[in-house]
C-alpha cells in the first residue's frame, strides 16, 4: 500500500476559504462595478505567456524576472526530458522525428545540439567506458530547447499590451480601458501580505498617437486621463469602506529629462558611496533611482538630501505634472507628493503613484501604478500611450479585514428543519422557491429531530427556521422561528413568503 501522505498548500501559497471568500467576491464584485462606470471592460488574459514576453516588459534584470519567475520549457506531450543518461540516443531520434513534424522547433541551436550530441554518443558507444563522452553528449541532449520557455504571469500589463497588439485593438475607438482580475506568480519570500501566489485586480488605457502627432502634444489630455485613473481606484477604496487610505504621487520625467536627472543622481550618490549599504552602491552603476526606494534606517537622512526629480523636469513633464495636480484638485481627489516615488523601467514615464492602506504593517503599499507610454511599442506594437495601475487584492482584503469591514459570517436566510416523508416533499418545495429568489437556504438531506435541527440553524447563522412536521403538513400552517429572539409564529406559505420578502435576502 502506498505510503500515507500529507499533502499541503505549496509555501507562499494559499486556500481561500469561505466565508472568506465571501468578501473575495464582494471586492471584485465592486471593482466590477466602479470600473464599469468608468467605461472599463474586463480582459481575461492567459495565465502563463513566453517568459521573453515579461523579460522584455518588466525588464530582464528586474528581481521580478531574473530571480522569480515561475518558467518552464513547454515541450509538445510526446516528449519530455529523460531523466536517465542511457535513454538519451532514443530521446535523440524522437526529437529529430519530432523536429520533421515541426512539434519541435527547428532552431540553429537544435540542429547544433543534436550534431554534438551525436558526435559524443558515437565515441562512447564505441569505448563504452569514455565517461567524459557521455557527460558531453547528456549536455548537449539536454540543451535541446524541445519548445518555448513559458512562464507563470508576474504581471499583468505585459499581456494586456501584448493582447491590444495580437488583436489589433487600436483600430477601436480610442482609448482602449481594461481591467482584470485574477492571481499573479513571483517567487518571493513569504510574509504577512506577500505570497508567491498572489492576486491582482488591475486596469490600463491604452490609446495609440495617430501618426504625425506628436507625442509631447495633449499634455492636458494625457493629464486628465491619468487623473481620472487614479480618480476611478480612490472611488473603488472608497465604496468598499477601506481605511487610512493614502494616495502619493510623483512625475519621474520622460526620455528627455530624467537621463539628464539620473546622471545627476549618480554624480551626487558617487560623493556620498561610503556612507550607503552595498545594495545602494551597487545601484549608483546599475540604476541610481532605486537607491531612492531604498527603506534601509542609516540611509534615510542622506536620500532626504539629494537632488529632487521634480527639480528637474523638462518643460513638457513640469506642465504635466502640474496639471495633473489640477486634475486631482477638480476631482476632489487628496494625495501627497514624494519625490521619491519612482519606477526603475526605462518606458515608465512621468506619472507615478501609489496608495498605502492601513493595517497593513510594512507591506502596506494596496497599489502601484503609473504611465508607460513606450511599452506597447517595445513589445512590437505602433506607437501608444499608457497608464496603468495594480491592486494586490490580499493586502486589500488583509486591510479590511483588520478595520472589521470584512462581514465573515457566511450565514443562512432559512434552515428548513423537517420530519417524516411529507414533509420532505413540501421542504424540498419550499427550499427551490426560496432559492430562485435569492435567499439562502439549508437543507437537511436527512430528517432531523427538530431540537437537534435547531440547534445547527444556531451554528450556521441561519435568520429564521422553517419547521415542517406532520403537523405543519396537515394543517397547511407552517412555523417559522426568529432565532435571533426564539419567537415563533403560524403561517401559510404565501404568508412566510411575504414575511420573508420584507427581508433582504443575506447575499444581496
Ligand atoms: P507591482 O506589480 O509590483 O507594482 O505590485 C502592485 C501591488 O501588488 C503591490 O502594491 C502589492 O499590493 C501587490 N503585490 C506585489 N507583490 C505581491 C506579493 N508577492 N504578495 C502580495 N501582494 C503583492
Amino acid at each position: 500500500m502506498a505510503e500515507k501522505k500529507k499533502f499541503q498548500a505549496i509555501k507562499g501559497t494559499r486556500d481561500l476559504l469561505p466565508p472568506e471568500t465571501e468578501l473575495w467576491n464582494r471586492v471584485e464584485q465592486t471593482a466590477r462595478e466602479v470600473f464599469g462606470t468608468f467605461g472599463f471592460g474586463e480582459i481575461r488574459p492567459p495565465i502563463f505567456e513566453p517568459t521573453e514576453l515579461f523579460a522584455r516588459a518588466v525588464g530582464a534584470d528586474t528581481d521580478v524576472v531574473s530571480k522569480e519567475m515561475y518558467s518552464f520549457e513547454d515541450h509538445p506531450p510526446e516528449i519530455a526530458k529523460p531523466r536517465l543518461m542511457g535513454d538519451y540516443d532514443g530521446y535523440v531520434l524522437v526529437v529529430n522525428n519530432l523536429m520533421a513534424s515541426g512539434a519541435v522547433p527547428k532552431t540553429k541551436e537544435n540542429l547544433r545540439a543534436i550534431a554534438q550530441f551525436e558526435i559524443f554518443w558515437r565515441v562512447f558507444s564505441e569505448s563504452h567506458t569514455d565517461v567524459d563522452s557521455l557527460l558531453k553528449a547528456a549536455y548537449y541532449a539536454r540543451e535541446i530547447q524541445l519548445g518555448p520557455e513559458v512562464a507563470l504571469r508576474p504581471e499583468a500589463t505585459a499581456s494586456v499590451c501584448r493582447a491590444y497588439i495580437e488583436h489589433g485593438m487600436h483600430a477601436l475607438p480610442q482609448p482602449v480601458k481594461l481591467y482584470y482580475t485574477g492571481p499573479m506568480f513571483r517567487r518571493e519570500r513569504p510574509q504577512k501580505g506577500r505570497y508567491r501566489q498572489f492576486y491582482q485586480i488591475g486596469a490600463e488605457v491604452l490609446e495609440m498617437v495617430p501618426p504625425n502627432q506628436d507625442p509631447a502634444k495633449n499634455i492636458g489630455k494625457d493629464a486628465a486621463v491619468d487623473a481620472e485613473v487614479i480618480e476611478m481606484v480612490m472611488a473603488f477604496f472608497a465604496r468598499l469602506g477601506l481605511e487610512g487610505v493614502k494616495l502619493e504621487i510623483n512625475s519621474i520625467g520622460d526620455r528627455e529629462c530624467r537621463p539628464k536627472y539620473v546622471e545627476l543622481l549618480r554624480a551626487e550618490l558617487l560623493k556620498v558611496k561610503d556612507k550607503l549599504g552595498p545594495d545602494s552602491q551597487r545601484r549608483i552603476e546599475t540604476n541610481p533611482l532605486r537607491v531612492l526606494d531604498s527603506k534601509l534606517e542609516s540611509e534615510q537622512g542622506i536620500i532626504a538630501g539629494l537632488p529632487k526629480i521634480a527639480d528637474h523636469l523638462c518643460a513638457n513633464c513640469a506642465e504635466q505634472y502640474a496639471e495633473v495636480k489640477r486634475q486631482l484638485g477638480m476631482r476632489g481627489v487628496a494625495y501627497a507628493e514624494n519625490s521619491r516615488l519612482v519606477r526603475g523601467l526605462d518606458y515608465y514615464m512621468r506619472t507615478t503613484f501609489e496608495i498605502t492602506a492601513r493595517g497593513l504593517g510594512s507591506q502596506n503599499a494596496v497599489c502601484g501604478g503609473g504611465r508607460y507610454d513606450g511599452l506597447v511599442e517595445l513589445l512590437g506594437g505602433p506607437p501608444t500611450k499608457g497608464i496603468g495601475f495594480a491592486i494586490g487584492e490580499d493586502r486589500l482584503i488583509l486591510s479590511l479585514q483588520e478595520a472589521e469591514k470584512g462581514g465573515t459570517a457566511q450565514g443562512r436566510d432559512v434552515f428548513v428543519a423537517w420530519m417524516g416523508e411529507k414533509a420532505q416533499a413540501t421542504a424540498i418545495a419550499a427550499a427551490q422557491k426560496l432559492r430562485a429568489a435569492g435567499f439562502r437556504v439549508e437543507l437537511p438531506p436527512v430528517e432531523q429531530k427538530f431540537g437537534k435541527a435547531l440547534g445547527q440553524a444556531d451554528k450556521l447563522g441561519a435568520r429564521y427556521a422553517l419547521i415542517l412536521g406532520d403537523d405543519e403538513i396537515a394543517t397547511g400552517q407552517w412555523t417559522v422561528k426568529t432565532l435571533a429572539d426564539g419567537s415563533q409564529a403560524k403561517m401559510s406559505e404565501a404568508e412566510f413568503l411575504e414575511f420573508l420578502g420584507k427581508s433582504k435576502p443575506l447575499s444581496s
